[in-house]
């Protein structure tokens, strides 16, 4: 495979995205986040009332303080920004492409929860309810005629499913190209493997590896989804027993993370390649994982359980922080830098995330993090932190 292409540059792409506040309490509140041209910067207020300087500071001196920090990124949209606006900047059209051509290209949405990870990637339209869940009675997709067209509030995950069946299509009709599409859905709860699409009893998945396929979720259900529709359907399907689980295990969607995948095994027409027959197999994927929120889980006062859960969402999202630590500490060819602290041991192995996506971290695939941001002042801290892992993200 060609090395070069537009996501070459760096291993790992970052746009930020800062949501426009939701509700009137938000409206009115005065806005932590500004975001110029590349560059965001987070104004937060210290209450000089509990700095112990100023405890005995006349009213006059109790005033707050504003502290301010900034950070540059290549792309950083504010609230303005429209769904179509994202997708541009996340130059997913190019992605698409790349899984076509046979790269593991994987998306994943990171920011604390309410930051509109779930909106950035499904988005609220025709083709995609809002929170993953369809309403009773809504019309099949493809029975309603908008269906092929990606509607304006689709998120990433739609409309770049809509444009690889799009690309296919004329793919398989120009160069004669064969693409046999399948989708799996699953969900990484508590360190378990869930598989969205299989029955709903369905034991946790076993993750395994092996020298050709990397890690891997062994029994897997990846259902062959031959048009849109067929993509669109299993999309719900695998959505709505996310959010039915979410609601057994007490808002779970926001402490598991989510991926959707579409595998792509393409075939080059027979005699293609220096006449030889039958075309070289090639298996790219286009992978969108909806995070768990990022925010420091509080102890809930609950029994073991709950503390368990913490400590595995706190590891797989830990471990994600340590493996983007590791990979940035390395050099483009994957030799550490001289200032490196690591020994070039990148720390896959530690959840199931990390394995999951391993391929699409180390630099063999093509990996997008769109860093999901709250512009209120209450959430300043979290966006700081969330800012952090972009940048750390940034430099691997
Ligand atoms: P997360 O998945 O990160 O927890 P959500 O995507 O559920 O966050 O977003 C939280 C709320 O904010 C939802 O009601 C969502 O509809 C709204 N929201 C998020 N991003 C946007 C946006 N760009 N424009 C309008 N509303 C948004
Ligand atoms: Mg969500």
């Amino acid at each position: 495979l060609d090395p070069a292409g537009p996501h070459a540059a760096a291993h790992i792409a970052v746009v930020v995205r800062v949501r426009p506040p939701v509700g009137p309490a938000e409206r009115d509140e005065k806005l932590a986040v500004t975001c110029t041209d590349g560059r965001i910067q987070v104004c937060w207020q210290r209450e000089r009332l509990k700095d112990p300087l100023y405890q005995d500071a006349t009213t006059a001196l109790t005033r707050p303080t504003t502290t301010a920090k900034h950070f540059d990124f290549g792309a950083c949209l504010d609230g303005d920004a429209g769904q179509a606006a994202v997708y541009a900047a996340c130059q997913m059209s190019a992605l698409v492409k790349e899984a076509l051509a046979g790269y593991a290209v994987t998306t994943f949405a990171f920011g604390q929860t309410g930051a509109g990870k779930t909106h950035s990637l499904l988005g609220t339209s025709r083709t995609m309810p809002e929170g993953g869940s369809w309403p009773a009675g809504t019309p099949e997709p493809g029975a309603t005629s908008g269906a092929a067209v990606s509607g304006s509030e689709d998120g990433l995950l739609p409309r770049a499913l809509h444009e690889a069946y799009a690309q296919m299509k004329s793919g398989q009709a120009e160069g004669g190209v064969q693409y046999n599409p399948s989708m799996s859905i699953m969900e990484i709860y508590n360190e378990k493997v869930v598989d969205l699409l299989a029955s709903a009893k369905s034991e946790p998945l076993p993750v395994r590896h092996s020298s050709s396929r990397g890690f891997y979720a062994d029994g897997l259900l990846l259902l062959p989804c031959p048009t849109i529709q067929d993509a669109v359907k299993a999309l719900r399907r695998g959505l709505a027993r996310r959010s039915v689980r979410a609601q057994q295990m007490n808002a779970c969607s926001s402490r598991s993370h989510c991926l959707v995948t579409l595998h792509i095994p393409t075939s080059a027409p027979p005699g293609q390649l220096n006449g030889s027959a039958p075309g070289p197999r090639r298996q790219g994927r286009l992978c969108f994982v909806d995070l768990a929120g990022s925010e420091r889980l509080k102890y809930s006062g609950s029994a073991g359980p709950s503390l368990q859960e913490t400590g595995n969402i706190n590891r797989s999202l830990f471990t994600l922080g340590k493996v983007l630590a590791a990979l940035s500490s390395k050099g483009r060819d994957g030799q550490p830098h001289r200032r490196s602290s690591f020994s070039g041991f990148v720390p896959y192995r530690d959840s199931k995330l990390t394995q999951l996506l391993g391929d699409g971290l180390s630099g063999r695939g093509r990996t997008l993090m769109l860093a999901c941001c709250s512009p209120t002042a209450a959430s300043a801290e979290e966006t700081l932190q969330t800012l952090q892992y972009a940048s750390m993200a940034l430099h691997v």
